[in-house]
Parts: structure tokens; sequence; C-alpha cells
């Protein structure tokens, strides 16, 4: 490592809160699916900073819309209306089919906002402020206090307690653990149709028609977290779309954007008209032209790049060389997950492995201490799937 870089991995320890235990590497540019160092080294990346960069860097078009975009208008208020906000929306709309958007700068905020729609709407129903809402063991939603309150993972919550109130947690894929959760006052069901932090774990089609029934007996409302496992990353624009399980409320975010911090929350006409009115919420960034552009752009380049189908055709491929490496090592359990987001599960702690691709120019991330992710930019190619199998394999042994 150069003397460059080492001084300044040495400031950034000194300079910025330590909440994360970073890899060794400063990273400079990217282009397609590559990442430079400063002192230049080329890294193939499988983590797209963490299933954001879906279009690979350097996106020609994309860069272009928004260095556009930055010379006419960066920001104004929500008090006034933009037209990439307004074209975003639209597009939006229609590839998850639903009605209402509320643009946020990042996934947690747009799960905030998921939650406060669903209590609103139950309020608005009996007036009661006691709702209750049922998330699931393993989710994770964010690190905001009301996000972190419905994420099942106790090691994340604790040291902030107390919690937003009335969160109840059941197990993906055992439906009778929602049933005995729900009373009276239950108002929302929340959960991510591919558990990404929590292990690459996709909900069975089964577990998502049952709750979506339940939900439509009680008028509880189904939210959907696809904030990593939406735009495109399972072959569908949203996952759910694969079992048609449509939910009242959804959120989305990461690949949205593509690295211009933005997210959002939408509903169904119904949940909109009868939850949050004006004054209820709001945001100085959300949806600001600068942010509704890379949106826009996004949505338009999914569809000119066609890159449902491309990840139609590659993500098989990926499984099957998972596969393989699986039945190579035998400390590697299983593969888990769904298009271009899956799991490797190994019988130990995965950080050296990571390291040492690291080394070898290969950037992969975990999901918990024993399960490899592999999170890619969408438009990684067979070829690429190929390269990044030869370096793991040398990793692991
Ligand atoms: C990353 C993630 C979030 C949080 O998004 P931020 O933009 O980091 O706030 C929420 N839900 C899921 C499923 C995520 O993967």
């Amino acid at each position: 490592m150069s003397e460059t870089m080492k001084n300044y991995i040495e400031e950034a320890e000194r300079d910025l809160l330590h909440t994360y235990n970073r890899y060794q590497i400063v990273l400079e540019r990217g282009d397609g699916v590559y990442l430079y160092d400063l002192d230049g080294k080329k890294y193939l990346d499988f983590v797209a900073g963490i299933a954001v960069f879906a279009l690979g860097y350097n996106n020609k078009k994309y860069n272009d819309a928004l260095k556009g975009q930055i010379d006419k208008l960066i920001h104004t208020s929500n008090y006034y209306y933009n037209v990439p906000a307004i074209e975003a929306a639209k597009k939006i709309k229609r590839v998850s089919g639903m009605d209402r958007v509320f643009f946020t700068n990042s996934g947690a905020e747009a799960n905030e906002g998921a939650i406060k729609a669903a209590r609103k709407y139950a309020y608005r129903k009996d007036k009661r402020t006691d709702h209750e809402i049922i998330a699931l063991n393993h989710s994770f939603h964010g690190r905001t206090m009301g996000a972190l309150s419905v994420t099942g993972n106790a090691k994340y919550r604790e040291p902030f307690e107390p919690m937003i109130g009335n969160i109840k947690f059941a197990d993906l894929n055992d439906f009778d653990s929602v049933l005995a959760q729900v009373t009276d006052r239950t108002c929302a069901l929340m959960m991510e149709p591919v558990q990404g932090e929590g292990g690459l774990l996709p909900a069975t089609e089964e577990f998502l028609k049952s709750a979506r029934r339940l939900c439509d007996e009680r008028d509880i409302l189904l939210i959907f977290d696809e904030v990593q496992c939406g735009m495109g990353r399972t072959g569908f624009m949203y996952a759910w779309q694969r079992y048609g399980v449509k939910p009242d409320i959804m959120t989305t975010a990461k690949a949205l954007g593509c690295g211009v911090p933005l997210g959002a929350f939408l509903m169904t006409e119904r949940v909109g008209q009868s939850s949050l009115e004006a004054g209820d919420h709001g945001t100085t960034y959300g949806g600001n032209p600068l942010a509704a552009t890379a949106a826009s752009t996004v949505l338009d380049l999914f569809e000119e790049e066609h890159i449902l189908e491309h990840v139609r055709q590659v993500a098989p491929y990926l499984e099957k060389r998972l596969d393989e490496l699986a039945e190579r090592h035998e400390d590697i359990l299983e593969r888990r997950g769904c298009g271009l987001m899956q799991g490797l599960r190994f019988s130990h702690p995965v950080a050296e492995i990571i390291n040492r691709a690291l080394d070898r120019g290969l950037i992969l991330i975990n999901a918990g201490a024993d399960i490899i992710r592999f999170v890619p930019p969408l438009v990684i190619t067979r070829e690429h799937v190929d390269e990044m199998i030869s370096i793991l394999d040398a990793s692991i042994r």
C-alpha cells in the first residue's frame, strides 16, 4: 500500500466516527463493474455499494443527465413543484403498479414514512393510539429509531432501547407465528420479500399469499421493504411481482438513485386517501430535482438497457457457478437467494476469505458472520461471474 493511501486511512480513523470496521482500501473511481483504489489497483466489484450501483459505474447517460441537472437546478423545497420529481413519480408508479409516491433520502427514511402512514391509517379508523406492527425476525429495515424498532435483530436494537412501542416479531415463512401475534390493534405487517442483511432468504409464495389474505380479512396494511431486493435485483422490478402479491405500502431506495441518495415509500390510492395528509410528513431534500433526475434516468436506463431480461439471463449462471463452488468446498454449507442477490453460507466466519479476495482484486461483502453476499451491479456478464468465481475459489483454499 502506498504512503498516500496509508495516510488517508490513518486520517479517516482519527476523524470519522468509528461505526464501521472498514476494509483497508481507499476507493477513487469506478468504471463498469470495476473499481480502482488510490494506488490504481483494479477490483472486480460484486457488492455495488451494497446493491446500489445497479447500472455499473461511469454510465455516460446517467452521468450526463446529472451534470445537466446540476447546471439547471439542484434543489428547491417540496413546497414547490419540480419537473424531475413529477417525471420520476410517473415512472416509478408505472414499474411498481403503486399509486402514490413520497420521495425520501434513504431506505431507513422510507421505512419511517411507511410506519407513519400505517399508524395514521389505523388512527383515522378508530382514533386509538396503541396500534401494533408485526415485523419479522432477522429482518433489516435501517438504523433510525423507527426503522430500527422493526428490525428483527436484538443486537442492533438493545443499546438504544426503548424502541418505538408496540412492535411484535414473527418468523419468516412461518405463517402461524404471524397469526399468533395478530390482535385487534394490529395495523401493519412489515417484511422484506427477500431478506438481505438477515441472510439472503426469500419469502415463499405461500407465506406471502397467506400474509396478503390475512391483511385483507383484518384490514391490516401489508408493507414490503424492497430497499435491497427491489429495482430488478431478483429479475423482477420488485421482488413481490414474482408472485403477484401486491403490498399496500412499499419502500424502495438503494438502486433507485444508483448512488445519489434517494428512496421512496409508495402506496395504493386507497391508503393514500386515508393515511397521511398535508402537514403529517415532510422532508427538506427528498425528491429534490437532482435526486429525482437520478431516479428518472435510472428508470429510463432500466428499460433501454433491458436490465430485467439481462438479470434473468445471467442470474441462473451465477447460481450454477456458486453451486459448483459449494460442491468443491465442504466448508460451504448452502447457497441462498434469488436472482442477483445470492449468499453462500459457510461453516465458519467469512471475514478472512473476504480479505484474501480483496487482496486478489475482488470486492465481496458478508451478511452476518458466516455468509458471503453477492449483490453485484446488475450489468455483470458471465465472464465477470467466471472471474469472480476463480478469485473466490483461490481465496477459500
Ligand atoms: C439497506 C437497507 C435499508 C436501509 O437503507 P438506508 O438507505 O441505509 O437507510 C432498509 N431496508 C433494507 C431491506 C435494506 O437492505
